[in-house]
């Protein structure tokens, strides 16, 4: 049995807002969050007001103010401090995480320690911020182009990475000495109040970060259309973000991380049990629901029997289980019903039009899941593009796979979606690597290893994966706005 202490801090949390600095209950109604491995309510978060993100507003509007005439070692330190506090307190909010989203808590764990590094990262970047002198067309001038932190950010998040991705957004709008309103999923809200209350902890000023709970279509949509909000970073799928994009009354800068439809292509030359390893990583890790998860497969057919059996053998190996109290499961319960659903309309649609069920294709049996969202990772092969799991992002644990004749038919069926996240190859030919890497039409392009995002490069979509970067030093950037001060001096009229 897990330690209970998580639930402590739940109850701590429940129904609370985070505005100016403190914890105070939201005044709107209450909306249930539930336990996916179970189905047990774990607690009920506030639907914020309008008056309630009125006031968060107009916290990180006043807090701006001040934060962005700190030294940029001030802001530094006090990302070093939240990361430390995090990282101390890492198994607790893991805890708290599996609660509400289902992934093991080992897995959880490794999510709240990777923003514990994104806040040291960006506290470095913090001090290393620094514009140019451009070269004049005429003497007696100069230019300097200097960089502003934009002003009030709206961060809104999904459910699938409820603690990185709220992370992202928070330590790069620290570091470039932004305030940030903060509105994650709704049903993944305890892990972004939890992170709250650690920034209060971290000495971090009061208004500098709020966090406001409530149905992105209310809550997410005020701040979308709130003439005091200066930015929108948002993540979620890519219908969401267009309609964001569109409904956005004031021009506003907006980053959009969207929806993906990640392929991987297995060449001859490849080694197949590595990629086979990946594969079932990328695939099935956080039951599938990762915006860059392995969707779909082409496997050139001189090693694609292989490569069938022995994904179908990975797969079948793997363990479903109750996260918080199995914390090394490889999968837990997959987030809420919705992505469940999808991900048994995707296997139907696939196994209707020809695909042949290699793994899973069905909940694991007994007690342990009877409450919960339980899926086996799922394998279908034999697939083509009238298939949704080829043609659709599924997120959740079911891949397709297909084989190919030649390297181009796999680049026009891996560039066929609207979506350009992320795209895997594993191949040992080096021409084979060199064409792969330019002709994939995708902001990522991961070679022989499938961890497409390091803290240290840009991470982007293109076409409906979105606009703008997190990450490195283009995402700090995607906080600033830039400044032309042309001074004429007269030297050298
Ligand atoms: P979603 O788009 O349904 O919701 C995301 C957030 O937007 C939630 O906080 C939601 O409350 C809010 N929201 C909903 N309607 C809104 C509106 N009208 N105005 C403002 N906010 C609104 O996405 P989801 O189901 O939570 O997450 C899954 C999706 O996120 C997948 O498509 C996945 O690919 C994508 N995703 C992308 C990335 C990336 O980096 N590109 C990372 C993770 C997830």
């Amino acid at each position: 049995m897990a330690d209970a202490s998580y639930f402590d801090s739940i109850s701590r949390l429940d129904g609370q807002l985070f505005i100016g600095g403190a914890f105070r209950p939201g005044e709107g109604s209450r909306l249930p969050v539930e336990n996916p491995a179970t189905g047990e309510t774990i607690g009920h978060i506030a639907a914020a007001t309008g008056a309630e993100v009125d006031a968060a507003v107009a916290a990180a509007r006043a807090a701006f103010r001040i934060w962005s005439r700190e030294l940029p070692r001030t802001r530094a330190n006090a990302l070093h401090r939240l990361g430390d506090l995090i990282a101390a307190d890492a198994l607790n909010m893991a805890r708290i995480m599996t609660a509400e989203q289902g992934k093991p808590v080992n897995e959880a764990k490794g999510e709240i320690l990777k923003l514990a590094e994104a806040c040291h990262f960006y506290a470095e970047e913090a001090t290393r911020v620094h514009g140019e002198i451009v070269p004049n067309d005429q003497p007696g001038f100069q230019s300097l182009v200097v960089r502003e932190p934009i002003g009030v950010v709206g961060a809104i998040t999904p459910w699938n990475y409820p603690a990185e991705l709220v992370g992202w957004k928070l330590c790069a709008s620290l570091a470039a000495a932004c305030t940030i309103v903060i509105k994650p999923a709704e049903i993944t809200p305890y892990t972004a109040l939890a992170i709250a209350e650690k920034c209060a902890d971290a000495g971090i000023p009061a208004g500098v970060v709020n966090v406001l709970t409530g149905k992105g279509s209310q809550v997410g949509q005020a701040l979308v259309e709130h003439p005091h909000v200066d930015k929108i970073a948002f993540t979620g799928s890519s219908a969401v973000g267009l309609h964001i994009q569109q409904s956005c009354p004031q021009v506003k800068r907006l980053s959009l991380e969207l929806g993906g439809n990640c392929p991987l292509v297995v060449t001859a030359s490849a080694d197949v049990a590595a990629a086979v390893k990946g594969a079932a990583r990328r695939s099935f890790r956080n039951c599938g629901q990762i915006c860059i998860a392995i969707n779909r497969i082409y496997v050139h057919r001189s090693v694609y029997d292989e490569f069938v059996a022995q994904l179908g053998a990975a797969a079948d190996a793997l363990s479903v289980r109750n996260g918080l109290e199995n914390a090394a499961a490889d999968l837990g319960a997959m987030a809420s019903g919705e992505p469940l659903a999808k991900t048994k309309e995707h296997l139907a649609d696939a196994l209707e039009k020809g695909a042949r069920l290699i793994a899973g294709g069905k909940a694991p049996e007994g007690a342990e899941y009877a409450g919960g969202h339980f899926f086996r990772p799922t394998v279908v092969a034999d697939c083509d593009h009238s298939m949704k799991v080829m043609t659709e992002e599924t997120f959740g644990p079911l891949i397709g796979v297909a084989p190919f004749d030649d390297l181009d038919e796999a680049v026009r069926l891996a560039n066929d979606t609207p979506y350009g996240l992320a795209s895997y190859v594993y191949a040992r030919d080096l021409v084979e690597i060199q064409t792969l890497s330019q002709e994939l039409d995708y902001g990522n392009v991961a070679i022989n290893n499938v961890d497409a995002g390091i803290m240290n490069a840009p991470y982007g979509g293109r076409k409906q994966s979105g606009v703008g970067y997190e990450h490195g030093r283009e995402g700090l950037l995607e906080y600033f706005n830039f400044k032309h001060v042309r001074l004429h001096h007269g030297v050298g009229n």
